[in-house]
C-alpha cells in the first residue's frame, strides 16, 4: 500500500490497559484509557479497549454482556480459561472486551490490598496480555496498531514476536508502548520467568532480565515498534539516570522511536460548563460569579469560613512522596501563617495521613484535610479553590492541574514532565502578554514552592490581572480531540512501519 493512502485510510487500533474509567481506576491511566479512544472514534478511526473484569467493573453503571465466546490462554504450562464480557465507552461506540478469570479478577483491589500487591501479580498479567492476543485472533480483528499501556500490558510486544506473528490476524500488527510513569515496571523475582511461557534464553539483561529480576515492562520497551510517554518533557527526562528509575540506558538507545504526547481531559466530565457536581456552572463569560458560587459553596463543605476575600489553595493526588507532600507539608505550615485557607484530598501512606492531621490541628479553621478518595469532592475542590498546588518530584503528565486550568483555578506546580509542558510560568512578560497561567518553580526544595507561593499571593490583591491569569488557564485548549490527533499521526507512522 502506497504512503498517501495507507494516511487516509481508517485504522483499526487496539487499546490495552489495566483499567479505565467507567470500569475500574486507581490513577491517571484509567482516565486515558477512557477518554483516547471515542476521541480516536471521532476522528474517523476504529478503536477497541481491553480490560480486566475487575470485581469493581460490575459495579460501573455500564451493562456488561457476557459472551459465548471462551479462550484457553497459555500461562506458564498449563491452559487458563479467560471469559469475555462486553460493553461499550460510554459516550461512543467502542467496544469494550473485559477478560474474566475469577481466581485473578474477582477480588476488592486491582494490582493489591491495604498497600500490599498481590504476590500473583505476574501471573495475573501475563494472563491478561496472553488473553488480548487470543481475544484478537478469536474475534478477527485484524489491528493495524495494538496500544500497549504500561507493565501489565508489557508482555504483549514480546510475545507477539514470539509466539503470534503467523497468525494472520496479527501479522500485520504494530505495537505502540506508553508509558504512564516509568517508576512502575513490573518487576518480579525469576522464579516467576516460567510464568511467562518464555523460554529462559529471554532472561537476559537484553530481554527481560533486570537486576536478577524478571522486568515486565523493559520487555515492553525493547520490542515494541514505538514507545510514547504522556508529555515531552517526561520523554526527555527518562533518558537521564535521575528520571530513568534504571532504564535510562535502554530509552537513549530507543529515542528515536519515542514521542511524548500530553493526555487530554474530557470536557463531558471536567468542564465547568457542564459539569454538574459543582454547585454552579460557569465559563469565560461569567467565570467571577460561578467561581464564586462553586468557592462559597466549598467553603461550607469545608467548614471554613466563608470568606470571599481569602485565597483558597487546594492540593489533590495519592499522598505518596512522588506527588511532594514532602514539600507541600513544611511549605503549608509557613504559608498558614498568613490569612489563606488550604484543603487537601488525598489518600496513600499513613505518614502522609498523620503529617495531614497533625497540620490540620496546627492550624484550625484554616486547612481542611480529606483523607479519602472521593470524585464528587475532586470536582468541587478544583473548582471552587482558587490556587492548585502541584509541587511534584516528578510528573508524567499529570491531569489535575489541567482540570484546574480548565475551571480557572491557578496552578502553582514544579516545572518538570508534563507540568512544565502545560503551565506557562507568570512572569512580567507572560503577564504582559496574557498567555501566563500559573506559577512555575524549578528546584524541589520547600524555598523554591514558598517563593512560587508567594509570587502568587502577590499578585492576588490585583483582581484584574488574577482575572486575566484564570481566563488565560481556561481558555487553554487540554482537551482530547488534541491529544488523539497527535495519537492518530503517531498510530499511521507506526501502520506505515509495520505494512513495509
Ligand atoms: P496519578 O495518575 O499519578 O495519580 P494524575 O494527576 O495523572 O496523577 O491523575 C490522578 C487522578 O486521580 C485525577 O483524576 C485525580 O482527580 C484523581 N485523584 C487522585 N486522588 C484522588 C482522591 N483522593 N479523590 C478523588 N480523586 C483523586
Amino acid at each position: 500500500m502506497d504512503s498517501a493512502s495507507q494516511s487516509s485510510r481508517p485504522l483499526n487500533i487496539v487499546l490495552a490497559a489495566s483499567e479505565a474509567v467507567p470500569f475500574a481506576k486507581t490513577g491517571g491511566l484509567a482516565d486515558v484509557a477512557g477518554a483516547l479512544p471515542p476521541a480516536i472514534e471521532r476522528l474517523g478511526h476504529q478503536a477497541t479497549v481491553f480490560l480486566p473484569l475487575y470485581r469493581e467493573a460490575w459495579r460501573s453503571g455500564v451493562p456488561l454482556k457476557p459472551l459465548e465466546i471462551k479462550l484457553q490462554v497459555p500461562v506458564g504450562s498449563t491452559l487458563v480459561e479467560a471469559t469475555l464480557a462486553q460493553a461499550t465507552l460510554p459516550g461512543s461506540t467502542v467496544p469494550v472486551y473485559l477478560i474474566g478469570q475469577s481466581r485473578y479478577f474477582d477480588r476488592d483491589g486491582l494490582y493489591g490490598r491495604h498497600g500490599s500487591d498481590y504476590p500473583d501479580n505476574c501471573e495475573r498479567f501475563v494472563f491478561f496480555s496472553r488473553a488480548i492476543l487470543e481475544a484478537i485472533v478469536a474475534l478477527k480483528l485484524r489491528p493495524d496498531v495494538i496500544h500497549c499501556n504500561d507493565w501489565q500490558t508489557g508482555l504483549i510486544p514480546v510475545y507477539l514476536k514470539a509466539f503470534y506473528r503467523s497468525h494472520p490476524e496479527l501479522a500485520q500488527a504494530g505495537t505502540l508502548m506508553t508509558i504512564h510513569n516509568m517508576a512502575f515496571q513490573g518487576m518480579f523475582w525469576h522464579w516467576d520467568m516460567p510464568v511467562t511461557g518464555l523460554g529462559w534464553d529471554y532472561f537476559d539483561w537484553t530481554k527481560l532480565e533486570f537486576h536478577d529480576r524478571l522486568n515486565l515492562l523493559k520487555g515492553g520497551l525493547g520490542d515494541s515498534d514505538f514507545l510514547s510517554t504522556v508529555s515531552p518533557t517526561y520523554a526527555r527526562e527518562i533518558q537521564t539516570p535521575e528520571f530513568g528509575c534504571g532504564l535510562d540506558g535502554l530509552l537513549r538507545s530507543r529515542s528515536d522511536d519515542l514521542r511524548g504526547i500530553v493526555n487530554g481531559i474530557d470536557p463531558a466530565i471536567w468542564s465547568p460548563q457542564l459539569d454538574r457536581l459543582i454547585a454552579h456552572n460557569y465559563g469565560a463569560g461569567n467565570l467571577a460569579e460561578g467561581k464564586a458560587v462553586c468557592k462559597a459553596s466549598l467553603q461550607r463543605r469545608a467548614g471554613l469560613a466563608e470568606r470571599p476575600e481569602v485565597p483558597i489553595f487546594a492540593a489533590i493526588g495519592r499522598l505518596d512522596p512522588q506527588k511532594g507532600w514532602d514539600l507541600l507539608v513544611p511549605a503549608a505550615d509557613e504559608l498558614l501563617k498568613e490569612d489563606v485557607q488550604l484543603i487537601v484530598l488525598g489518600e496513600g501512606q499513613p505518614r502522609f495521613h498523620d503529617a495531614l492531621d497533625r497540620l490540620a490541628a496546627r492550624h484550625p479553621g484554616k486547612l481542611r484535610a480529606f483523607l479519602e478518595f472521593s470524585n464528587l469532592l475532586a470536582h468541587q475542590i478544583i473548582a471552587g479553590s482558587d490556587l492548585f498546588l502541584m509541587p511534584s518530584l516528578y510528573e508524567p503528565c499529570g491531569l489535575t492541574q489541567l482540570y484546574s486550568l480548565a475551571y480557572g483555578t491557578v496552578p502553582i506546580v514544579r516545572a518538570t514532565g508534563g507540568l512544565a509542558d502545560t503551565v506557562v510560568n507568570a512572569t512580567p512578560e507572560t503577564l504582559a502578554e496574557t498567555t501566563a497561567t500559573g506559577f512555575a518553580f524549578r528546584d524541589p526544595s520547600v524555598a523554591d514552592l514558598l517563593e512560587a507561593i508567594h509570587r502568587a499571593l502577590a499578585l492576588w490583591p490585583d483582581s484584574e490581572a488574577w482575572h486575566r491569569l484564570r481566563l488565560a488557564g481556561l481558555q487553554s485548549d487540554w482537551t482530547w480531540d488534541r491529544s488523539a490527533r497527535s495519537y492518530v499521526r503517531l498510530y499511521q507512522e507506526i501502520a506505515q512501519r509495520a505494512h513495509t
